[in-house]
């Protein structure tokens, strides 16, 4: 749109008129031939003579407001304003008194009926011929104005006697002095003050009827405009009409010479005077009303933004008509030059129709003529329409023209009696709704693309890294196995060597003399330290694959997402284990060995002690006549005894031993039993021996701290196939256990046992089971020892569970709030959350994440603070499934969105 000029329907700019017409301080109206006023002294009519007063009810002009309801009544509100003496008058009336006197402080009019009898009126507002064209603006329209910006159609009509000021009060536009400006004029000033040009619009229409037919001012060929009203609303519009739309004050009065000059044009090509026509501005004005009303018409005051843009923008119509009425006079008084009586007739038509209605309407009368005339059919919705109404009558001080004043004056007091119904025009934009909400969905879509593509790329990655890592732990592993292999074949061969070598010798010695035994002690003594050294050994050894194990137990956790990668490994894996269990046969073979000579060295020792040869052997002869062969018999046959020694000496054998009396062949048992259950492929045939519930008898029987050690850590290790879980649970392990944890110093015996607690914490069925007989409470005993070893068994005991707990919430075959909670977990939870230790973190983490998954732990891990690790795990966490994880379960959980926005905090 251009500024500063008048568009126009169709599109074209036409050229302002500034030039084209002459007069310095043109009004919107011919001129006023005041001498065609045909003087007519008719006797005042009875009304109002004998009460002196006419009532109407109260209320100034610019009194009522508006509400915001669908219908409220308003009165027409009546303003009269006097105009002053002319020169003519002046002269003519020199010697008379006014026809009317004005008492502006009571807003009443008398009107002289005689030298010694008057009438009383009271208006809505009295205008004395002093009064400012302002102050006429302020009581008259503006408050119309006012209702029309808010949304409700506006009429402001002057109706007097030509002569009066109908045109001056309306259609001055104060070009000379500002102080001249009239109700249009100060009206578009103040809508244009108030409107924003962006999103709302105005526009105007500019009209003249005359003789019944309706002339578009703005467009001089367009003399035949019909009217249009809807049956529905009632709402009366002018389709053919020109409508300009108006951006500043400049192009409007522009606009308005040029509907004048036009005007001028029309009643001199009909021979006719502005007078006798009607003239009729109508101003459109479309407001949105969003943003600007949206707090007022909000009213729990909480929407969103996102609400506040989904609201669709809601527009406000008003219709402002300005009416300049023909003069009132009677046709026969001012002159009908050149028309016969039937057009004269024709002429006032209209405005003797509108007389008819506002009698009709002040009569509160059932039949209103409305349609008897295009003005009445026009203004249908100004008087006891739907509109905002103000009138103001005007009349002039000469007595000579009494019987029209007093005519005026009774339009007035009948119009003060009609009642308007206000209507607030407002609809909704659904279109900019739609389009907005389109945008907003494209937007979304194109945003889940991008994330979902990048989603992809990470769990690639995540793959790609995963089996990096657990390439490098096979090889590490299978270095470390194949080192520590070869080391102890070595040292086992060495020592068997020696072994046998003393073993011959002492055998030779023994059978000679009883003086050699002191020797023998020594020697035997010897051995002790011997295989104690082996023992550290073997200890070391234990302990280095044992941290691969959990190492690789550890990878293997966290891989979960990356089951099919993971499988393909563990095929390889368990091909890499066939081809080591030969080996690690070996070994069990000679560590079983080991143990026999011990024994046999042990009974040797006795025997000398009490100083025979005797029954050298006791309860383990048939053992040791096993293995003599080896050392009496040929070279092949040693080959074949050993190779068969596992087998023939049997776990039976083994097992029982861990019953034996001596506490040294006991620990030594016990070490050959953990040593054999680190291998998965003895475990099956240790557990069917009986072997794990001889390591729990163990627990529970042995006082010593080191058996406690290395039976937890043969149970842990048990405790990683899931019938053996099982079974640990059924006998009682849980309780022996817990006893363990207690009385134990060493903090590797407490890793032991978290460790085997952490494994049957993630068995999906024994849940309930694990904690009744006391699990939880047994991992969280043991936190207060505070190594990080045995912390990090405790956190991933405390996943392992939470895992399972989430999958049994998910199955819907759990229902309560989670156990670890109940058993008081979230403290230490929410304290290690961060801890710095990684793994024990990793595995805190992760517990919080299940936690929150179901929204029955919510509101404890509200209050318990684990809320805020959840969110510093969803900002901070180093592990991007971590965080997405916890991201996640954060924004799907509604008790957690509910705390945030309530804290204020945007997530
Ligand atoms: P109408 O439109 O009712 O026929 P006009 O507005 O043309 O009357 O006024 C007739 C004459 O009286 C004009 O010359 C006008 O300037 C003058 N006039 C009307 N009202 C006033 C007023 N309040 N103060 C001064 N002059 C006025
Ligand atoms: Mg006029």
């Amino acid at each position: 749109m251009a500024s500063g000029g008048a568009n126009y329907r169709n599109g074209t700019q036409r050229n302002s008129l500034k030039g084209t017409t002459t007069a310095t301080d043109r009004q919107l109206s011919m001129n006023l031939n005041p001498s065609k006023a045909a003087l007519k002294n008719k006797s005042l009519s009875s009304v109002g003579a004998s009460s002196g007063l006419r009532k109407s009810s109260p209320g100034s002009l610019g009194g009522g407001t508006a509400k915001d309801d669908a219908g409220v009544p308003g009165r027409v509100r009546v303003a009269v304003r006097l105009r002053p003496r002319n020169a003519e008058e002046s002269v003519a009336d020199a010697d008379f008194a006014d026809c009317v006197e004005l008492q502006p402080e009571f807003k009443r009019l008398k009107l002289r009926k005689n030298n010694w009898d008057t009438d009383t009126y009271e208006f809505d507002e009295v205008l004395t011929e002093f009064a400012s064209q302002k102050r006429v603006y302020e009581v008259v329209a503006k408050p119309v104005v006012e209702s029309v910006l808010d949304g409700y159609n506006g009429t402001v009509m002057a109706y007097g006697q030509t002569g009066t000021g109908k045109t001056y009060t309306l259609g001055r536009l104060g070009e000379e002095d500002t102080a001249d400006r009239g109700i249009i004029v100060r009206a578009m000033e103040d809508i244009l003050a108030d409107v924003s040009l962006e999103s709302d619009s105005v526009s105007v229409s500019y009209l003249q009827l005359y003789m019944e037919s309706l002339q578009d001012l703005l467009d001089p060929t367009n003399d035949n405009i019909s009217i249009v009203e809807d049956p529905k609303s009632g709402d009366v519009s002018l389709p053919g009409a020109t409508l300009v739309e108006i951006r500043d004050q400049q192009s409007f009065l522009e606009l308005l010479q040029l509907g004048e000059a036009h005007r001028y044009a029309a009643n001199t090509r009909l021979n006719t005077e502005s007078s006798r026509s009607h003239a009729l501005l109508m101003v459109h004005v479309k407001r949105s009303v969003k943003g600007r009303e949206l707090a007022h018409s909000s009213q729990n005051g909480n929407s969103t933004n996102m609400a506040k843009s989904l609201r669709p923008t809601l527009v406000r119509k008003g219709k402002l008509v300005v009416v300049d009425l023909a003069g009132s006079e009677r046709i026969d008084k001012s002159g009908s030059e050149g028309h016969t009586l039937e057009e004269a007739k024709s002429i006032n038509l209209s405005l003797s129709a509108l007389g008819k209605c506002i009698n009709a309407l002040a009569e509160n009368s059932a039949h209103v003529p409305v349609r008897d005339s295009k003005l009445t059919r026009l203004l249908r919705d100004s008087f006891g329409g739907t509109a905002r109404t103000s009138l103001v009558i005007t009349i002039g001080p000469s007595p000579r023209h009494r019987g029209e004043t007093t005519s005026t004056i009774m339009f007035g007091q009948r119009a003060m009696k009609v009642e308007n119904m206000l209507k607030l025009k407002e609809e909704f934009d659904y279109k900019s709704l739609a389009r907005k909400l389109d945008i907003q969905l494209d937007k979304l879509i194109m945003e889940h693309e991008r994330k979902q593509k990048a989603f992809e790329e990470e769990i690639e990655r995540i793959t790609t890294d995963t089996q990096n890592q657990i390439s490098e732990a096979e090889r590490n592993y299978a270095d470390a196995m194949e080192k520590e292999r070869l080391k102890y074949q070595k040292d086992y061969m060495e020592s068997i060597k020696k072994l046998e070598e003393k073993w011959m010798m002492n055998q030779h010695k023994l059978g000679e003399r009883k003086d050699q035994m002191a020797s023998t002690a020594e020697e035997v003594a010897e051995l002790q330290k011997l295989l104690s050294k082996e023992t550290s050994l073997r200890k070391a050894a234990e302990e280095e694959v044992n941290n691969l194990k959990s190492q690789l137990a550890q990878l293997k956790m966290s891989e979960a997402s990356a089951n099919s990668e993971i499988l393909k490994l563990q095929k390889m894996l368990e091909d890499e284990a066939y081809r080591k269990e030969k080996l690690e046969g070996e070994i069990s073979m000679l560590q079983t060995q080991l143990l026999q000579l011990s024994f046999e060295a042990d009974e040797t020792r006795r025997r000398l002690d009490r100083g025979g040869p005797g029954k050298v052997l006791g309860g383990l002869d048939s053992l040791i006549s096993q293995v003599r062969p080896q050392v009496n018999d040929s070279v092949n046959e040693e080959k074949a005894s050993i190779a068969n020694l596992f087998e023939q000496v049997g776990l039976q054998k083994i097992l029982s031993l861990l019953e034996a009396e001596d506490a040294d062949v006991r620990i030594h048992a016990v070490k050959v039993v953990a040593n054999l259950a680190a291998e998965e492929s003895n475990q099956q045939k240790i557990v069917e021996a009986g072997g794990l519930t001889s390591l729990l008898l163990l627990l529970g029987s042995s006082e010593d701290e080191m058996i406690h050690r290395v039976a937890a850590g043969a149970i842990a290790n048990l405790a990683m196939n899931e019938t053996n879980q099982e079974l640990i649970l059924s006998e009682g392990g849980i309780r022996l256990l817990s006893i363990t944890a207690a009385n134990a110093e060493d903090p590797q015996t407490l890793r032991m046992v978290a460790g085997a607690i952490a494994n049957l914490c993630g068995n999906d069925k024994l849940q309930n089971k694990l904690r009744d007989e006391g699990g939880i409470k047994a991992l969280l005993g043991m936190v207060k020892c505070g190594h990080p070893d045995v912390l990090a068994q405790v956190a991933r005991g405390i996943a392992n569970f939470a895992k399972c707990e989430s999958r049994a919430s998910a199955q819907g075959s759990k229902t309560g709030r989670s156990l670890l909670i109940e058993d008081g977990a979230l403290p230490w939870i929410v304290q290690n959350a961060n801890n710095d230790v990684s793994p024990i973190r990793r595995h805190i983490e992760l517990a919080v994440c299940h936690l929150a998954q179901h929204e029955v732990n919510a509101r404890d891990m509200i209050t318990g603070g684990a809320l805020w690790e959840l969110v510093r795990i969803s900002q901070d966490c180093s592990r991007e499934d971590i965080r997405t994880l916890a991201h996640r379960t954060l924004t799907s959980s509604p008790t957690f969105l509910a705390e945030l926005r309530r804290l204020r905090i945007d997530y």
